[in-house]
């Protein structure tokens, strides 16, 4: 007897959710095994128990909605856990259960999903700005550090669009304008292009309606008038190709109304000129096939120069593949073809989703699959590397912008950056060791500069000596995160020069105090000094002196030993004894701490951490207090007057837990030119959130306007700086 299969065992009864439960196991019963769709039964039944008595809008159990959110990840092959937390995603907001009652009954891993949707959906339905679109999308991704929560997120939210229904117009409005400005450029940003457009296409209907009925009347309209054309061109093509023996699909495309409606707008034309274009997509199972397909197609229509793009050879940034030409088909219609395999299509709509079913299945190397992979690899590769959670998210956010940029290596290999890389970019790109040594670059046999910035077609040639380290300054013009993190990387590893600059400073600091020069010290008394302490240059001391290794005091003492001068002047120090002066851009060796972030204005103490240089603390630092025992290690120091740049702070918020609380926050934050750089929630109850701020800040009295205004607010019950 054949095994029964879930979806099967499922009672036939009426009721909605039931319906649905079928839905989704039929989907998933074709990729996930049994053990795999039962566990998403399961949580179903926990779903619909907590949810019991809760109902949506529509008069619906709201198990329903949950199960809506879980099928359309379904249909993009999304993994189990990725199903369940789905399932699970309002639990924890609107039910008893709590996240370590997940932990126990499914896994910590899907509690951690769940409650990462959760956090997420604090933030939907505020009114912000359209200038903090940005900030909020980078708070999401910021929030969420798995990013099948964002997907999760995407799902939840099409489906909420998906049934606006009878809201009030100012509401619908209101989550349309959300959803445009936050969630559309999230889906395009993952590639899922499937629910980038359901999502574009309910939030016209909900902003414009008006001309979303007018567009969509005359799509139909004219889709009679059409209907002859797009068979006669089908058949053309079905013929054509079925003499070539290929196997295909081919679908007549029709545009959808938002990109008819936007284009119309951005270029000012017609709904005719928009509209009266044929579109075709032609699938098939192998890469190969794309190319011959292309080769019969070109065959029987003649091809519109300049409009072929080869998508498949060079995939766009998000890893989409396809081939696209132009056409002038019978009666001189344009018409637009897309070639592209199944598994192509499958990625271009799913996008980054597609990618978790990949880490356990499927181990064939598929081109396409593979870079998807490779994209992904090189995500976590930055976020390893990077270490901090905003710097990840500015590599993301220029990884992920489709511009993008083709050069060659000279042997003719096609390297892809993101528009505006220069040079340093590009040999990054090819090798980590020829980023590290390249001094320029040759291009038509003239030389260029590393900050030349790349145009598609060069051919590049990168230059590299043995004695070539990065520069700090590259840091201005390479863009990639790659090249970035490599640099920053390497620097981390080589302060040598600023060591050495440094060590020179404290030292004649120390010598000054007893009045001699260093420039004046016998070079014979700098030698017997090196000797002594099995050192080989001047250089290699003044660097352990600035990595503080070796207290510029006690070599200022020997080398002053044969002097008398000097041994008089040691008793009076202290009163000659001025301190360190900080700009803030000393570069490698001096570092702000980061359990207290001193700013400008603040009360400020350096110690010396032996291998790292100087430290400068915030005075009330605890931190501080307990290094001040090691006296020796102490350094006064004080804030240039010259300072500038920006400078981090952190805050500490108890507020209101209620709608729109950060939305005002950020605001508030950003009318004062301030940029908000991290928010974690550390503690929450039903009526008062803990978060911390972190905000860049020029000094003590910007953070001091900074607070005052926050402080008017009434949301926030009390506001503290972090200072340890
Ligand atoms: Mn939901």
């Amino acid at each position: 007897m054949p095994e029964l299969t879930v979806s099967e065992l499922i009672p036939e009864v009426d009721s909605p959710e039931e319906k649905l439960l079928r839905r989704l196991c039929s989907i998933i019963e074709e990729y996930l095994d049994h053990k795999q769709v039962s566990d998403v039964v399961r949580a179903y039944h926990k779903g619909a128990d907590a949810h019991s008595g809760q109902f949506r809008k529509s008069g619906e159990a709201y198990i329903c909605h949950p199960l809506s959110v879980a099928i359309t990840l379904a249909d993009m092959r999304m993994d189990t856990r990725g199903i369940i937390a789905a399932i699970l995603h309002d639990i924890i907001e609107d039910t008893p259960v709590s996240k370590e009652d997940l932990a126990k009954e499914f896994s910590p891993e899907i509690a951690d999903l769940v409650d990462g949707v959760t956090k997420l959906s604090k933030l939907d339905h505020k009114s912000h700005a359209e200038a903090q679109a940005e900030n909020v999308r980078k708070m999401l991704l910021a929030m969420a550090n798995d990013l099948r929560v964002i997907i999760v997120k995407l799902a939840d939210r099409l489906h909420n669009m998906q049934t606006l229904g009878a809201m009030p117009a100012k509401k619908k409005r209101r989550i349309a304008k959300e959803t445009q400005e936050i969630y559309v450029p999230l889906a395009n940003r993952l590639s899922m292009n499937s629910i980038r457009h359901q999502l574009e296409e309910l939030c016209l209907e909900a902003l414009h309606p008006l001309r979303y009925r007018i567009i969509d009347k005359a799509v139909k309209k004219s889709r009679g008038n059409r209907r002859e054309i797009v068979s006669t061109i089908e058949n053309a093509i079905q013929n054509r190709l079925n003499q070539a023996g290929l196997i295909f699909n081919v679908a007549g495309r029709e545009k959808n109304i938002p990109s008819i409606y936007y284009k119309m707008k951005r270029q000012k034309i017609s709904f005719s000129n928009v509209f009266d274009v044929y579109a075709f997509r032609i699938y098939c199972d192998h890469v190969d096939d794309c190319y011959r397909i292309l080769g019969c197609i070109h065959n029987l229509f003649n091809p519109v120069p300049g409009k072929f793009k080869d998508y498949i050879a060079l995939p766009k940034a998000n890893g989409y593949q396809s081939l696209h030409t132009v056409l002038i088909g019978p009666f001189g219609v344009p018409i637009e073809v897309q070639i592209r395999t199944h598994e192509m299509h499958r990625l271009s709509e799913s996008g980054i989703a597609a990618h978790w079913l990949y880490k356990s299945n499927d181990p064939s190397g598929e081109c396409v699959q593979a870079k998807a992979n490779e994209w992904l690899r090189d995500l976590l590769e930055i976020q390893k590397t990077a270490g901090d959670s905003l710097e990840f998210i500015d590599n993301l956010k220029v990884d992920l912008f489709p511009q993008e940029v083709f050069v060659f290596t000279p042997q003719g290999n096609i390297i892809k950056l993101p528009r505006g890389a220069s040079i340093v970019d590009f040999a990054y790109a090819v090798h980590t060791d020829i980023g590290n040594a390249c001094i320029s670059a040759r291009m038509d046999n003239k030389l260029i500069p590393l900050q030349t910035k790349l145009e598609n077609g060069m051919t590049v040639e990168v230059i590299t000596t043995d004695w070539a380290r990065p520069n700090p300054l590259w840091l201005n013009f390479a863009i990639t995160a790659k090249a970035r993190s490599s640099i920053r990387n390497y620097l981390k590893n080589f302060k040598q020069k600023d060591a050495i600059s440094l060590g020179q400073r404290l030292l004649e600091k120390e010598l000054k105090i007893m009045n001699i020069n260093l420039d004046d010290i016998k070079d014979d008394l700098i030698m017997e000094l090196l000797q002594v302490i099995k050192l080989h240059s001047m250089d290699e001391l003044l660097e352990e002196i600035g990595l503080g290794n070796r207290m510029p005091i006690l070599i200022a003492k020997q080398l002053s030993q044969d002097d008398i001068h000097a041994a008089v002047k040691l008793e009076e120090t202290d009163s000659t004894n001025s301190p360190l002066v900080i700009k803030g851009t000393e570069g490698m060796v001096i570092t702000l701490a980061k359990c207290c972030r001193p700013i400008p204005g603040d009360h400020i103490v350096g110690f010396f951490n032996p291998g790292k240089g100087i430290v400068i603390h915030h005075h009330e630092c605890r931190n501080s207090t307990e290094t001040k025992k090691r006296e020796s290690s102490r350094l006064d120091v004080e804030w240039s007057k010259e300072v500038s740049g920006e400078f981090s702070a952190e805050l500490r918020m108890e507020v209101l837990n209620q709608l729109g609380t950060l939305a005002t926050i950020a605001s508030t934050i950003s009318s004062l030119e301030s940029n908000i750089e991290n928010v974690s929630i550390i503690g929450q109850d039903d009526k008062v959130s803990t978060n911390i701020f972190t905000l860049t800040v020029k000094d003590r009295v910007h953070l001091a306007k900074i607070i005052r205004k926050l402080k008017r607010l009434f949301i926030i019950l009390k506001i503290t700086r972090i200072k340890a």
